[in-house]
């Protein structure tokens, strides 16, 4: 068999042990790859390698790519269980995740053992924000248990048709500030550009419930209406920062992507280029050396990467957001406040402590949006702070998000913090630690200031 492997395209993610590679024809690839997958310890724990079929888009000549891919035991165990004839050169490859997501209710007791309240749920839907869950991420989800995190993170409820008086389809007021329906315009220097209304997997608690996820419009189409945002923020000046979002950028063929973040560099006041996707954590496939390619070529580029529950990081999400960061990409987490999912301090540590590990520094940590049929999700403001206390202190800094709500109405994010604070004893200022131990310090210079106005 010919070996039309470079050293170049042989990576193996680090701190791994070595693992056989396969030697593969372009005619047998699919049949070699299976045969060969080997066994190894990850950082995240056991997990076994399955090399990686070369994204055949961007190259002409039929070539195969050789590289090793983690598989966590549960991706390896769920696949044998309930898709035993799919190749690892098909499991692997993002677009045959994204062509086999689930779906529809027949789909989804395929994989699991569904409650009376889900099954329900799924029969009752219509309009946007469908069921959609990728192979890989069903794996993640608890087969028999519908108040697993991460299930019901995904997994429709009855309870989503309750809708309270607080809640907004809106509730952000993006469409107020929006000069174009896919761009957002709220701060003077940075707009956010709705690029896809398509995800993966569709969160329960989405605060673009109301546009992501409509039936009947395909990301394809969205590349049409580009042009007019893109139009926008050549000719607003003051413009130097673009969030790409939507849906979720990520899904995007490399083609798309390469062709949109070329037209956003060619902007010279446009400094910045972020990116918000869910991608690594619920289709880490996607994030191959490709898209890589892609991304590497128009820096300063950040990512903010979305992720729920400790049981998110797994084998395969860190071998891609090792990706990510080896290209130079900052990664930062945003994190939404979810009742009965991640409103703990101690999840919320394992979360932000795992970030860390993968090199994702944790970001933001959202109040849950008054979005209508999220009730269930939703905690109490105090909850926020008293995760935000049980972290300061008590791990590295680094590792405490910011605690944010995104005021309704259109206010933007605003910090919340725990009082630190507690009070001025003459010129000292008077402080409690982490430990509720109290501290003062002289701020003497308070009184210049004061005499200063
Ligand atoms: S990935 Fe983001 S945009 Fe997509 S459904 Fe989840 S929260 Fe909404």
């Amino acid at each position: 068999m010919e070996n039309n492997i470079s050293l170049e395209e042989q990576e193996q993610p680090p701190s791994t042990p070595a693992a056989r590679f396969v030697t593969v024809s372009n005619a047998n690839v699919a049949e070699s790859l299976i045969d060969f997958a080997d066994e190894g310890e990850s950082p995240q724990g056991k997990a076994f390698y399955t090399p990686e079929v070369k994204d055949r888009q961007r190259s002409s000549r039929p070539a195969f790519r050789r590289t090793l891919l983690p598989q966590s035991e549960k991706i390896a165990s769920f696949r044998k269980r309930f898709y035993p004839d799919i190749s690892d050169g098909q499991w692997t490859d993002w677009r045959w995740q994204l062509r086999s997501r689930i779906t529809s209710l027949k789909d989804l007791e395929r994989v699991l053992r569904l409650s009376d309240d889900e099954r329900n749920a799924v029969l009752r839907h219509q309009g946007p924000l469908p069921v959609s869950i990728t192979p890989y991420y069903a794996a993640l989800l608890d087969v028999d248990d519908p108040l697993q995190p991460l299930r019901r993170s995904v997994v429709m409820s009855e309870k989503e048709y309750h809708i309270s008086p607080e809640e907004s389809a809106d509730p952000l007021g993006e469409e107020h500030d929006s000069p174009l329906p896919n761009l957002v315009h709220r701060y003077p220097d940075r707009v956010l550009f709705l690029v896809t209304p398509f995800c993966s997997v569709y969160c329960r608690y989405c605060t673009r419930s109301r546009m992501v996820g409509r039936q009947h419009e395909r990301p394809q189409t969205m590349p049409a209406l580009w042009g007019a945002a893109i139009h926008y923020i050549e000719s607003h000046s003051e413009i130097r920062d673009v969030l790409l979002s939507g849906g979720d950028p990520l899904t995007l063929s490399d083609n798309r992507l390469d062709r949109l973040l070329q037209r956003l560099r060619r902007i010279p006041h446009v400094e910045v280029i972020r990116i918000g996707s869910k991608v690594p954590a619920v289709l880490p496939y996607r994030i191959t050396p490709s898209l890589i390619n892609v991304l590497r070529r128009y820096h300063p580029l950040y990512m903010s990467i979305h992720f729920t529950h400790p049981d998110e990081l797994t084998a395969e999400t860190a071998h891609a957001c090792g990706r990510l960061a080896d290209a130079g990409i900052p990664l930062g987490s945003q994190t939404v406040l979810l009742k009965g999912i991640n409103d703990d301090v101690q999840i919320m540590r394992r979360l932000n402590q795992g970030l860390m590990k993968l090199r994702v520094r944790p970001y933001y940590l959202y109040q849950c949006d008054p979005v209508p049929g999220t009730s269930h999700f939703r905690t109490s403001v105090q909850k926020g702070l008293e995760i935000i206390a049980g972290l300061r202190g008590h791990t590295s800094g680094y590792a405490v998000p910011h605690f944010v709500i995104d005021a309704p109405g259109g206010g933007g994010k605003i910090p919340l913090l725990p009082d630190y604070v507690i009070g001025r004893d003459g010129c000292d200022i008077l402080m409690r630690n982490y430990e509720g131990q109290v501290f003062r310090y002289p701020d003497t210079l308070a009184a210049n200031d004061e005499e200063g106005k």
